[in-house]
């Protein structure tokens, strides 16, 4: 309205500025991304290295942990020296851009105020409304900065909402209550990716029996657990529990339906009471202790000084193995499931220990369709039926005492062990 080349200058100065800004704000998000990983790639690291720690003392490789560890963080510094870098460098060009610009909006209103054209008032004005207009110029282009750094941090969370569970519920699924405990595999074909581990698998569990599934590494055992679990979904044929389909039932219901006594019980940060009623946590404190008695965890937590309020530590490292599979057993009798699974349960035992448990365990299993996975073939003897999987067939199923007769595969093993460990 005053004078035109002010005018000019500022609409300038203005569509520079924000120009800049976004150019250099789009690169920087970039490089803030990469940071991020690379932040991520590190502290991922750091949780892998000390849940290694025994591992790294015992091999006495503290220092070469420490220069990979040196490697890793120097990558995330520089990624982060990067991303600043960007900074400097918005904050640079806008203060250059401001400051290009103030020379043109002083220069040319003043020589038009030396030669008469221009009064003070307007010279004054002209000067203070372009420094009024400097701090919302900052303001907008923060939130553009804001905005920019906002989305390189939520990156890597829009990335995993957008994942999706490859195992769904179908749209009628149903919650499963199992009555009877019959589990059936008819016609299994399943692969990893490529790998065909079962053809046309078929196995019948009948209600309330023990049943032991035996064979090599490698052979299939836990990959049928999977499947019962529903972790993967086959490529063809059913599973069946109680004659009904699993794949009707939605997953949670399922997999809360059975009750596991692992190879190895990872804890809880939490009391010992607590971590076993995980299992139901609806149970009431007489439930609770029923079943520490039943695992013949009071003997042992009565030598505590905090009883069953010990806090367990960190995956329950306080605990020894026997004592830690133990709450497991304890867990699995207070879920109370009609399928019990039993995943080489006493394997990380040493034999007193597991005769100890074993003895639990045979309690536990009376009354529930229990499987059995076992490496030592010692603790399968009393099961009712024996499965003999090698390459992902059955290759013999019978009682303990009719296999050992036999030659086969079961007979390699049991001579092997010779009642123990499979070497
Ligand atoms: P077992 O429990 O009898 O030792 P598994 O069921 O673990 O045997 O493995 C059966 C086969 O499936 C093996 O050849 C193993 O390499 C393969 N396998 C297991 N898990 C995976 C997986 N997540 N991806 C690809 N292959 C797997």
């Amino acid at each position: 309205y005053f004078s035109f080349i002010p005018a000019i200058v500022v609409i300038f100065v203005a569509a520079l500025f924000i120009g800049y800004s976004l150019v250099i704000n789009k690169f920087r998000e970039e490089s803030q991304v990469e940071a991020n990983l690379r932040e991520d790639v590190e502290k991922g690291t750091i949780s892998d290295i000390f849940m290694n720690i025994d591992s790294i003392k015992y091999f006495g490789k503290e220092y070469r942990i420490k220069g990979r560890y040196h490697k890793l963080s120097k990558k995330t510094r520089d990624g982060w020296i990067k991303t600043w870098d960007y900074f400097r460098l918005l904050d640079a060009g806008h203060a250059f851009v401001l400051a290009l610009g103030m020379f043109f909006i002083v220069y040319f209103p003043v020589m038009s105020f030396l030669n008469g054209e221009m009064t003070l008032g307007t010279l004054v004005f002209i000067e203070g409304t372009y420094v009024l207009f400097i701090g919302p110029l900052f303001g907008f282009v923060y939130g553009i900065r804001g905005f920019y750094q906002s989305m390189a941090d939520m990156e890597s969370i829009f990335y995993y909402s957008k994942l999706e569970n490859d195992v769904k519920d179908s749209t009628h699924a149903k919650d499963l209550k199992i009555r009877r405990g019959e589990i059936e595999f008819r016609n299994v074909s399943f692969k990893y990716k490529r790998k065909w581990i079962f053809k046309n698998f078929n196995l019948k569990i009948p209600a309330d029996k023990k049943f032991a599934l035996v064979g090599p590494s490698g052979s299939g055992k836990s990959t049928l657990l999977k499947l019962l679990y529903r972790l993967y979904d086959i490529q063809k044929g059913e599973i069946l529990i109680d004659g009904k389909n699993i794949k009707d039932f939605k997953q949670e219901s399922l997999r809360s339906e059975l009750s596991i006594v692992p190879q190895e019980c990872v804890l809880f940060d939490d009391t010992i009471y607590n971590n076993i009623r995980f299992s139901r946590p609806g149970a009431d404190r007489k439930e609770v202790f029923k079943a520490i008695k039943f695992a013949q965890l009071d003997k042992i937590i009565k030598n505590f000084e905090k009883k069953e309020k010990t806090i367990v530590g960190e995956r329950g490292v306080k605990l020894s193995g026997g004592e830690k599979q133990r709450v497991s057993i304890a867990r699995a009798l207070l879920a109370n499931k009609h399928v019990l699974v039993l995943d080489e349960a006493t394997s990380a035992l040493d034999s007193e220990t597991e005769h100890e448990i074993q003895k639990d365990l045979e309690h536990l299993m009376k009354g529930r369709t229990s499987i059995i996975i076992a490496h030592r073939l010692s603790t399968i003897m009393k099961a009712d039926s024996i499965v003999v999987l090698d390459k992902g067939k059955i290759v013999q199923q019978a009682k303990h005492g009719q296999l050992i007769r036999k030659p086969g595969l079961y007979k390699r093993l049991w001579n092997l062990q010779k009642g123990g460990y499979l070497k």
